[in-house]
């Protein structure tokens, strides 16, 4: 099904777009991207080149100062790669590292910084994570000291996406341990910055992506490397989660129709106890059942899409969505892997991928419990 949101002849056209792309240049080489554990840099240049890496940031910067809609297109699309790492790779880069440079950057950071990342000559990772701080974003420990005209930084982030190829980090570190949440900034920090090291990790899926942790020994970056002002680091990155979760929802809600449509031209073709697994009652039932879901999904992600769009709040929806998102990929890839039977099992199986690729949306960029947290909270219960 081609998503109908927001049909304009443009939305369509940059559909067809991003759709001949992926179908030229990214789905051929979403297996090699495996192997590798990692996107080649070279992609980013190319979606540089065309365009796709800055659709919501201002055309002085290079973006195309598009809406939301046309990222949910740019991720719908991607999605078709099918390579859940390499879709999350790039929204890294472009929803999760550098909205908040873009919103809140200096001019001067953001000609250092967001210009070349638009261009898809740089590539950015996220580093919030810590070996013992992941759900508890308050409980970070990375400390950044002032001395003189520079921070000096020294601690660790853990699991960080696109570690091998990113040049830069959009770091959260705690700049005043007395402040409370007053007490974070978000720093560019460089990856070739002397006292910097990653070791790479090794996931049971988002094989397409390089995930790393990150050690900090006196790592010295200037001050003037601060996003936006000192001390409002935590507030900045709760407001750069939303882009994060609603890009995860949008991928979500398209990867899930994506392998239904798959799963249902196999249970059309496989053939058992004389007749198609498609015209088994149960079977029926399960796709129906479903679509019921991915669509109520995508309806929900939607609703948070045209809030943003209108320029309203929509952390609470985001919150909901990311959780009924989550769940619902799980629950989709674990029906059809089962539908595919032991060809699911194999990792050559767009079911048996999704099976560990999914689990990942219900973890990252804040696991279930921590939207159900923040819900309980906006609700005032
Ligand atoms: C493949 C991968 C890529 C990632 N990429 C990045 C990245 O690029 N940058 C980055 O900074 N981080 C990244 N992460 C980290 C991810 O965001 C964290 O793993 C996630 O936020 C959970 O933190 P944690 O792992 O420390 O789990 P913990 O915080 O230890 O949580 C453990 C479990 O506790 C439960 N829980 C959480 N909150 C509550 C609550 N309020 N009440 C009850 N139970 C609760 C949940 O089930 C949770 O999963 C990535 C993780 C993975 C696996």
């Amino acid at each position: 099904m081609v998503s109908d949101l927001f049909g304009t002849p443009e939305h369509e056209s940059f559909r067809q777009t991003v759709r001949k792309f992926v179908d030229q240049e990214l789905a051929p080489r979403a297996r090699e991207f495996d192997e590798m554990g990692r996107i080649d840099k070279a992609l980013f240049r190319r979606m540089g080149e065309l365009g796709f890496l800055g659709l919501r940031y201002d055309e002085k910067w290079g973006g195309a100062d598009l809406d939301w809609s046309f990222s949910a297109v740019l991720f719908e699309e991607i999605v078709r790669c099918d390579n859940a790492g390499v879709s999350m790779g790039i929204s890294v880069h472009t929803d999760m590292a550098t909205p908040s440079l873009h919103q809140f950057g200096s001019d001067a950071l953001r000609a250092e910084f967001l210009v070349p990342a638009i261009r898809g000559e740089t590539v950015s990772a996220i580093a919030v994570t810590e070996p013992d701080a992941g759900s508890d974003v308050a409980g970070i420990k990375t400390r950044a000291q002032r001395e003189g005209d520079d921070w000096v930084i020294n601690g660790s982030k853990t699991y960080i996406t696109n570690a091998a190829t990113a040049d830069w980090l959009c770091l959260l570190a705690v700049t005043d341990p007395a402040a409370g949440h007053g007490g974070f900034s978000q720093i560019i920090v460089p990856t070739d910055s002397p006292g910097l090291r990653y070791d790479l990790l090794d996931k049971i899926g988002n094989w397409g992506s390089d995930t790393g942790l990150f050690f900090f020994e006196k790592v010295r970056v200037p001050v003037a490397n601060t996003i936006g002002e000192v001390g409002r680091g935590f507030q900045q990155q709760m407001m750069q989660f939303q882009d994060e979760r609603l890009v995860a929802c949008v991928s979500s809600v398209a990867g899930a129709q994506l392998l239904w449509e798959r799963t249902v031209e196999y249970a059309k073709e496989r053939v058992l106890f004389g007749k198609p697994l498609s015209k088994m009652q149960v079977t029926q039932f399960k796709f129906v059942e479903m679509m019921t879901d991915i669509t109520a999904a995508r309806e929900l992600t939607y609703a948070c899409v045209r809030k943003r769009v209108a320029g309203e709040d929509a952390t609470r929806e985001i919150s909901m969505a990311k959780l009924v998102c989550g769940r619902m990929a799980r629950k989709v890839a674990d029906e059809c892997i089962q539908l595919h039977g032991g060809y699911g099992y194999m990792k050559e199986s767009a079911a048996g991928r999704a099976f560990v690729d999914t689990r990942l949306i219900s973890i990252g960029g804040g696991a279930d419990e921590t939207m159900i947290h923040y819900l309980a909270k906006m609700l005032g219960l």
